[in-house]
């Protein structure tokens, strides 16, 4: 399953550059994905929708795949100081699924 940031997020960046897929976004900051760029209001590809914020970091959850093939757990959770990087009940995905997505990306371009 992907990950998402909570609202507890104290914006200190330390998860952004740890991520192995760029899933991870300055809060208000635009996202690509293969190239594209995509704002507010814009669901991804898949038709995930509302994890964008203007307040706090964020992830894509097309973007997640829990570190899958790069590391042996989720990036963005072993850095976070206030621990609020967590499962997304949301976006539950198998382990079949995430390395399907990387395979994706890996096509595609992040
Ligand atoms: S779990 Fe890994 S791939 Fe997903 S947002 Fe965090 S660092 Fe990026
Ligand atoms: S490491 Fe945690 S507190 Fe810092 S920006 Fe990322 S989610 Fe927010």
């Amino acid at each position: 399953m992907a990950i998402f940031i909570t609202d507890e997020c104290i914006n200190c960046g330390a998860c952004e550059p740890e991520c192995p897929n760029t899933a991870i976004y300055e809060g208000g900051a635009e996202w690509e994905l293969a190239g594209k760029a995509y704002g507010e209001g814009d669901a991804a590809p898949t038709g995930a929708s509302e994890f964008w914020s203007a307040d706090f970091f964020y992830i894509v959850p097309d973007k997640c795949t829990e570190c899958e093939t790069f590391h042996d757990e989720p990036q963005c959770a072993a850095v976070c100081p206030v621990d609020c990087c967590l499962p997304d009940p949301k976006h539950v995905e198998s382990k079949d699924e995430l390395h399907a997505k990387v395979k994706y990306l890996d096509e595609i371009g992040r």
